[in-house]
């Protein structure tokens, strides 16, 4: 089966983001969590641990990091339109991460469901990315 692949970006167009997933988007069921920085943000996150996501910048202003949480993953928006793009987070040398599905306007995924990860341990957190999250992740700069 080939792999598919979704383009999104903010709303301002100042972020490009592509996820290459290993199934059909409708096979993906976005995580909608439910702590206050992401309902405020419109996040639902969804990740493949088989795909790739890359996220294309004309610079490093253009990407706005904050943690949030129990700060240990970075969160990425958009500086100029403050759209949250992807959370990420480095393990072991190797950045995993999971993207907004609202950055992705014409996919249909399985409809949300939601999640509390607010209520994990920080370590129990960090397994679960290993396990769901983008393990191919790459920041692109073209400026
Ligand atoms: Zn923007």
């Amino acid at each position: 089966m080939s792999a598919v692949v979704l383009r999104g970006g903010c709303r301002c167009a100042a972020l490009a983001i592509e996820a290459t997933l290993d199934r059909p988007a409708s096979a993906y069921t976005p995580r909608a969590c439910d702590c206050s920085f992401c309902r405020e943000r419109d996040a639902a996150w969804l990740s493949d641990s088989n795909g790739v996501l890359r996220l294309v910048q004309r610079d490093d202003a253009d990407a706005l990091h904050c943690r949030q949480g129990s700060g240990q993953a970075d969160f990425i928006a958009c500086a100029h339109c403050g759209t949250l793009m992807m959370v990420a987070c480095e393990m072991d040398g190797r950045l995993y991460a999971a993207v907004n599905a609202h950055v992705f306007p014409g996919a249909q995924f399985a409809p949300e469901q939601p999640a509390s990860p607010q209520h994990l341990s920080p370590e129990a957190k960090r397994e679960r990315w290993r396990q769901l999250w983008f393990a191919e992740v790459c920041v692109e700069t073209t400026g």
